[in-house]
């Protein structure tokens, strides 16, 4: 059974992110979303909070699950008994940057290998920061994230005026 494992920050979760992960439980037996507790960037929402609305966005996906971790992602790789990790790639975004952490992951994990799944056109230019960006200031992102998505960003800004 081949396990693997989707890490990010998803803050929030978003349709282009959500493209991937159907795309990677076509291929592997089982999923495991692994939400990045404290990542090194400022949080609009927190680890619980995030868990819950890619919970809500996956649960009709039946081999695709959702867990928070803390510390290095080869660690929970390990933990999960994953041999995969899945990331997304944006043509202009990514590349660099995966390229860095995947030298340094192969490293601390050779076992673990590293499957990139290039986003599609629609999803090249969306990132869980312009989708923050663009709610913050009542712009509509209903065709970019899932509608319970869209309402917790709504709640969030409006509870900070
Ligand atoms: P991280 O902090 O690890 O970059 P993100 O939540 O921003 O966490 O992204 C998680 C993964 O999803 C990364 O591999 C990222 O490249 C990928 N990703 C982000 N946005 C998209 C998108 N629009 N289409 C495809 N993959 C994406």
């Amino acid at each position: 059974m081949t396990v693997a494992i989707y890490p990010g920050s998803f803050d929030p979760i978003t349709n282009g992110h959500l493209e991937v992960a159907i795309r990677a439980a076509k291929i592997f037996d089982k999923l495991i979303i692994g939400v990045y507790a404290t990542p090194s960037k400022n949080l609009l929402f927190n680890a619980e909070e995030r868990v819950e609305l890619i919970r809500q966005a996956i649960t009709n996906m039946k081999n695709v699950d959702v867990q928070a971790f803390e510390g290095l992602t080869v660690d929970f790789a390990r933990q999960v008994n994953a041999q995969v990790m899945v990331r997304g790639l944006r043509m202009t975004l990514d590349f660099e940057r995966e390229f860095d952490m995947a030298m340094m992951n192969k490293k601390l994990y050779p076992e673990l290998e590293l499957v990139c799944f290039m986003a599609t056109l629609r999803y090249q230019f969306l990132s869980s920061s312009l989708i923050k960006e663009a709610a913050s200031m009542g712009g509509n992102v209903s065709d970019l994230v899932p509608k319970h998505i869209e309402e917790a960003l709504k709640r969030k800004y409006q509870g900070k005026k």
